[in-house]
């Protein structure tokens, strides 16, 4: 008998299996909004010209080598995400009380974070209803209890905010919020600022801990300081905390793995204590990170001509997906499907939750070769010029 013989065949992942389905059509107008990465016009992959940029001066740098970088990360790297989180004239930056970890992108970060917790703060960890699915398996295999709090209110197709305040208020003390500063996925959903405040009041009166996981800084408006407004807001009300950054959408660096996780401590020594820990979970799961990601980061948050290229870059992605949101709107408004679209110009960032249920998800595979997750999830990045009026006469179509 085989060692492996109660090992049973586990599902493939609902998203990346997504991109299996797609991939294997030959149907010439198939759609793939399901995983979550942004698209040009021409529906193709977009390597940020800043990003070749900065590629093709570390290939030509002779001085650059292969060897191991520190457990923690290329320095100039975890400094200069801190600061593009918190601000550069945050209190925890200014009173050096912080702490920055490099990691296997967004979902190290996360994983990172997760395994910290649960050696030096146990306790159970709320994440929304719903999430970024993989929130609810890191946490779990990291040994934490996970609950959720309401997010999502389909009556409304918005935010559920009393429930979520309610949640969080009658959760047991010292539990850890799992909060998505800007651009929720999947909901497209986020705070007002006057919500932002009563949920961080909520916090702090539970003397919960928040753990931010911010995938899309700058992706979600555009504009790289209103989306960290969440986080800053909590440093200023001395809060403690962990965020999680990824650079897989906002520079485009999917596959390159490349995420930092920051701690903001009250004293610059916890910082040091924490860090320690950290790279002490880190070495026993990575040893240490990989390079290439954070040397082109580095270079160009650090160098002020490129992060001024980036930044528009940013935009020219952003404001895609929003003139996207618009003309799907109109289409949809113009063959007077059935049912209220307002919230796809509503929602914000990668995802627009679109209300369709998993019948109609179905019928969209099935018939008209369009590929989105069972919950209605699309990628606002799939659709383009070319396909968004098919995208949106298919969707009519399984509405009626
Ligand atoms: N958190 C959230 C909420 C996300 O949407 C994503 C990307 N899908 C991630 C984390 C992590 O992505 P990555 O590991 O590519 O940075």
């Amino acid at each position: 008998q085989s060692v492996f013989h109660n090992v049973p065949l586990a599902p493939p992942d609902a998203i990346l299996n997504l991109n299996t389905l797609s991939k294997a059509d030959p149907y010439p107008t198939k759609i793939n909004v399901g995983v979550g990465a942004y698209r040009d016009e021409d529906g193709k992959p977009w390597v940020l010209p800043v990003v070749k940029k900065a590629e093709s001066v570390i290939v030509n740098d002779a001085s650059l080598d292969h060897e191991y970088l520190p457990i923690d990360g290329l320095r100039k790297f975890t400094d200069a995400s801190a600061k593009l989180i918190l601000g550069k004239t945050s209190p925890a930056i200014v009173e050096n009380r912080f702490a920055g970890i490099q990691t296997i992108s967004g979902s190290g970060a996360v994983r990172l974070g997760a395994d910290f917790l649960n050696r030096f703060r146990k306790a159970t960890v709320y994440v929304s209803n719903p999430t970024w699915g993989n929130h609810h398996d890191i946490f779990r295999d990291a040994g934490l209890p996970v609950q959720t709090y309401p997010y999502w209110d389909p009556d409304v197709r918005g935010l559920a905010f009393q429930a979520m305040i309610d949640e969080i208020q009658e959760a047991p003390k010292g539990s850890i919020f799992v909060l998505h500063p800007c651009a929720h996925n999947p909901t497209g959903v986020d705070p007002t600022a006057d919500q932002w405040r009563q949920i961080a009041d909520a916090i702090r009166h539970g003397e919960h801990f928040p753990f931010f996981d911010c995938a899309y800084q700058g992706f979600a408006s555009g504009d790289l300081d209103r989306d960290a407004a969440a986080v800053r807001y909590f440093v200023e009300q001395g809060f403690e905390l962990l965020v999680a950054q990824s650079y897989s959408k906002n520079m485009g660096l999917y596959g390159e793995r490349t995420g930092c996780l920051t701690v903001v401590t009250k004293t610059p020594e916890l910082a040091l204590n924490v860090r320690s820990q950290m790279c002490k979970l880190s070495r026993a799961s990575i040893s240490n990170p990989p390079a290439f990601g954070a040397r082109i980061v580095s270079m160009v948050l650090n160098d002020e001509q490129l992060f001024t290229e980036w930044k528009g870059q940013l935009k020219v992605m952003a404001d895609r997906i929003i003139h996207m949101r618009e003309v799907l709107f109109e289409t949809l408004t113009e063959l007077k499907t059935p049912g209220t679209w307002n919230h796809i110009v509503d929602q914000i960032g990668m995802f627009t939750f679109t209300g369709l249920n998993a019948a109609q998800v179905k019928v969209l595979r099935d018939k008209h070769h369009i590929y989105m997750t069972d919950n209605g999830r699309i990628s606002m990045a799939g659709l383009n010029s070319g396909n968004i009026r098919i995208f949106a006469e298919a969707v009519d179509d399984v509405v009626r």
